[in-house]
């Protein structure tokens, strides 16, 4: 009896040991986002932190200032520290695959967020926006600020895409390559620097001033004598570039009106030069959603459960389809700020 008895004890405090072992235990999740240089990739990691929170993960967060040794480095550190699930927005995305092998090789499950990561089998699920969408938008901002559906043209335009080492940066440009292309067939649309395809536009670490630099160079060697009508621009951080290139040789004054131009992100300073009439339209990627999307994949793979994804035929890494869940970009201009990005409680008036 008194076996019996204290058995019954060895079991029941073991099994407290072990109910409080769970309580104290929280999974970790490894956040890994590229730089604080642009506003967008804060608001990602402050939503991610806070919701993952909320889910009741730990979460350790840290940006690598656009440096690819930092991120593997920080990405390493993470493993060795043991975090549960990576979470990662890569500078370059071909850079990571021995990391990725060693959390692999440490059971550590990885989520490619907003940007693929390519070369690697060790990447298991990918959230993202539709990145083709997002270039189409952009095109079609332009289309119609210029008329070009209603007949219009013809017009000179510039081309910018972004980093050759973010696979993003390809989408966006055959997004916005399958509107623009038909033009500049028929003639509406000419390139006038006759610069096309990503080898020749493309703009290393999405760097607003390397953009300024292209864009000093094509107004001093193409447009000395002729009126530039549009760039298409990929993101917020190089359309301020290519605006203060352009102001630089007069535009944006009565007489020489700002060209259209895009752009992405919503970042605060492209929305309120939107507002000033400066930049034609942005690109909104509500950055809550996809931190929702990706605290649903982790939590699905840390239950062993199937998470939620709507494409399993557009992201193959060069070794795998990686399985994804695709949200909507919106086009946001003049016409529609307020009720995108006010209402929606992504920004305050007052910040803009
Ligand atoms: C993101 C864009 C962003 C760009 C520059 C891309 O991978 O999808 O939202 O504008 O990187 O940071």
């Amino acid at each position: 009896m008194k076996m019996m008895k204290s058995l019954l004890t060895a079991a029941l405090a073991a099994s407290m040991s072990l109910v409080a072992t769970s309580a104290l235990a929280k999974d970790t999740v490894g956040i890994s986002m590229p730089t604080k240089s642009s506003s967008r990739w804060i608001a990602d990691g402050n939503n991610m932190v806070e919701q993952f929170k909320d889910a009741g993960y730990k979460t350790y967060l840290q940006y690598a200032e656009d440096d690819i040794p930092t991120q593997l480095s920080q990405v390493e550190n993470m493993i060795v520290r043991g975090v549960d699930v990576l979470v990662i927005a890569a500078i370059d995305g071909t850079t990571l695959s021995s990391a990725l092998q060693k959390a692999a090789d440490a059971g550590i499950k990885v989520v490619a967020y907003d940007r693929l990561i390519r070369d690697s089998a060790n990447v298991n699920y990918y959230a993202t926006f539709n990145n083709f969408q997002v270039g189409v938008l952009q095109a079609q901002g332009i289309e119609s600020a210029l008329g070009l559906k209603n007949g219009k043209g013809p017009f000179n335009i510039e081309l910018f895409g972004g980093s050759p080492d973010d696979n993003n940066a390809y989408f966006f440009y055959d997004g916005a390559m399958s509107v623009l292309q038909p033009y500049i067939d028929s003639g509406k649309l000419n390139v006038v620097s006759g610069q096309m395809g990503m080898d020749k536009v493309s703009t290393l670490r999405w760097d607003g001033a390397v953009a300024q630099a292209r864009m000093d160079n094509l107004l001093s060697a193409h447009y000395t004598d002729k009126r530039i009508d549009a760039v298409l621009s990929p993101y917020d951080g190089l359309s301020i570039g290519i605006l203060s290139s352009l102001k630089g040789v007069g535009y944006g004054s009565a007489g020489m009106p700002m060209p259209i131009i895009s752009g992405q992100d919503a970042e605060i300073p492209s929305v309120k030069s939107i507002l000033a009439g400066e930049q034609t339209a942005t690109i909104f990627k509500d950055t809550r959603e996809l931190a929702r999307v990706t605290v649903g994949m982790v939590n699905a793979i840390m239950k062993g459960t199937q998470p939620e994804i709507n494409d399993t035929t557009t992201y193959d890494n060069g070794v795998k389809v990686v399985p994804s869940y695709l949200l909507k970009p919106v086009l946001v201009d003049k016409s529609n700020w307020e009720s995108v990005l006010i209402d929606s409680g992504y920004y305050k008036r007052s910040q803009l």
